[in-house]
C-alpha cells in the first residue's frame, strides 16, 4: 500500500503541471485556457485566482461540466498548494474525458508568493447576511444579485399609490440607492393606498415621509430626494445616474417626456397605470423592446385622461401594480428572468383576469427608430403640456 505522499508524487507524475509564471502569462481572460480553483468555498472567498471560475473538488464530477462543457477546451486547475488540484486533474483526463488539462504547481500559495495579484471576493457584513438571507437561498438572486441589487440605483417617479409600495418592497430587498421625485404632500385621501406615508404626516412633503418608511425597513438604503416636478427642464438631469426608472407618473404628457429622456439615456422604464379596478404594466427598455411612442403614437383624448382630475381607484390595486413593478426592477438589475419588455399586462381586479399582449416596436417610432445621440432637446416630449392638456378636458 502506497503512503499518502508516494501516491501524490505517483499522480503527478501522471499529469501535466504548470508553473504560476506560465498561468500568469495567459492573462485574466486565461487566453483559450479555463482556470479553475477546486478548493473549498470558504477558501475560494478568501482569495482566489483573478477570472478564475469555481469548482470545489468534493463536487468535481457533478459540476465540472456546467462550468466547462467542451472537454477539448485546455483546462487549468489550482488549489492551495497543488495536491488536490492535481487529484482533481487526473480525474478529469483519467475519469471524465477532458483532453487537455494541467494542475497549477504549488497552488494559490506559490502564485501569491511570486508576487502576482489575487481577487479578492466583494463580502456581505453579517448583518446584510443575515438580512438577506433568504435572497442568498434563492440560486436566481443569490450573492451575486444580492451585490447587484445593493449596488443599483432605482428612480421613483412618484411616490404616491403605485411609489409606495415599490419603495417599501425594493427598500427591504436591497436596493441600495433609491431615488424619489415628488413635489406633492401628504393628504388625507392619500392614505386610502398610498402605504408609504401615515396619519401623523399629513402635510409632510411625500419625499420625506416615503424617507422615514424607507428607513424604518432598511437604514442602509441611501435616500435621493427630489422634491420637484419633473418637467423639459430637469428630466435629464435627474434620471440620467439611475440604472431603472420606475414609472408611477399620473399624466400622459410627462409619460412622452420620460420616454423620449430615458431612450436618449437608454435607461429601462418599468412603467405601470391604474384606473378603477384595472391595471396596466410594461417595460419599456430602450432599443430591446417596444419604447411608449411605439405602443402610443398619440396621446389619448384629454377628455379620457383620467389624471386632470380625480379619478377613483380602489385602494389595493396600485399595491398589486406596484409590487409587479419592483419584481421587474429586480429581474432587470440581476439580469435574470424573462421582463415584461415586449409585452403589456392588463389585469383586472373585478374579474381576477390577467391578459397579456404582444408589444412591437415601430420601426417608424420618432423616438426609438433613431439613434440616441440624434434626439434633441426641443423634440423631447413635444405634446401638449400638462396644463394646456388638461384645460382642454374642461
Ligand atoms: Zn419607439
Amino acid at each position: 500500500m502506497a503512503s499518502g505522499a508516494e501516491l501524490i508524487r505517483k499522480v503527478k507524475e501522471q499529469i501535466e503541471e504548470i508553473d504560476p509564471k506560465d498561468v500568469h502569462e495567459l492573462g485574466r481572460n486565461g487566453n483559450g485556457a479555463v482556470i479553475v480553483d477546486v478548493r473549498e468555498q470558504n477558501e475560494f472567498d478568501e482569495a482566489h485566482l483573478p477570472g478564475a471560475l469555481h469548482v470545489p473538488r468534493s463536487y468535481l464530477e457533478q459540476r465540472i461540466e456546467g462550468a466547462v462543457s467542451d472537454r477539448s477546451k485546455r483546462v487549468i486547475l489550482y488549489c492551495q498548494s497543488g495536491n488536490r488540484s492535481a487529484f482533481a486533474a487526473q480525474t478529469l483526463k483519467d475519469l471524465l474525458g477532458y483532453e487537455d488539462v494541467a494542475s497549477m504547481r504549488g497552488g494559490i500559495t506559490l502564485w501569491k508568493d511570486r508576487g502576482y495579484e489575487v481577487e479578492v471576493p466583494r463580502r456581505l457584513t453579517p448583518e446584510q447576511r443575515e438580512r438577506y438571507s433568504r435572497h442568498l437561498l434563492v440560486p436566481e438572486v443569490g450573492l451575486e444579485g444580492q451585490l447587484k441589487l445593493l449596488d443599483a440605483k432605482v428612480l421613483l417617479l412618484g411616490a404616491g399609490g403605485l411609489g409606495s409600495p415599490a419603495a417599501l418592497y425594493l427598500a427591504a430587498a436591497g436596493v441600495g440607492t433609491i431615488g424619489l421625485v415628488d413635489n406633492d404632500v401628504v393628504d388625507l385621501s392619500n392614505l386610502q393606498r398610498q402605504v408609504a406615508h401615515s396619519n401623523d404626516r399629513i402635510g409632510m412633503p411625500k419625499v420625506d415621509s416615503a424617507e422615514i418608511s424607507i428607513h424604518e425597513i432598511n437604514p442602509d438604503v441611501k435616500v435621493e430626494k427630489h422634491p420637484v416636478r419633473l418637467g423639459a427642464e430637469n428630466i435629464m438631469e435627474i434620471i440620467r445616474d439611475y440604472d431603472v426608472v420606475v414609472d408611477g407618473l399620473d399624466n400622459f404628457p410627462t409619460r412622452y417626456l420620460l420616454n423620449d429622456a430615458s431612450v436618449r439615456l437608454q435607461i429601462p422604464v418599468v412603467s405601470a397605470s391604474i384606473l378603477g379596478f384595472e391595471g396596466q404594466l410594461s417595460v419599456f427598455h430602450p432599443y430591446e423592446g417596444p419604447c411608449y411612442r411605439c405602443l402610443y403614437p398619440t396621446p389619448p383624448p384629454a377628455e379620457l385622461a383620467p389624471s386632470c382630475g380625480a379619478a377613483g381607484v380602489l385602494g389595493v390595486l396600485p399595491g398589486v401594480m406596484g409590487l409587479l413593478q419592483s419584481v421587474e426592477v429586480i429581474k432587470l438589475v440581476t439580469g435574470k428572468g424573462d421582463t415584461m419588455a415586449g409585452r403589456l399586462l392588463l389585469y383586472d381586479a373585478l374579474g381576477t383576469t390577467f391578459t397579456e399582449l404582444k408589444v412591437r416596436r415601430d420601426p417608424d417610432c420618432p423616438i426609438c427608430s433613431r439613434d440616441p445621440d440624434s434626439i434633441a432637446d426641443d423634440e423631447m416630449g413635444v405634446f401638449p403640456d400638462y396644463e394646456a392638456f388638461c384645460s382642454g378636458a374642461g
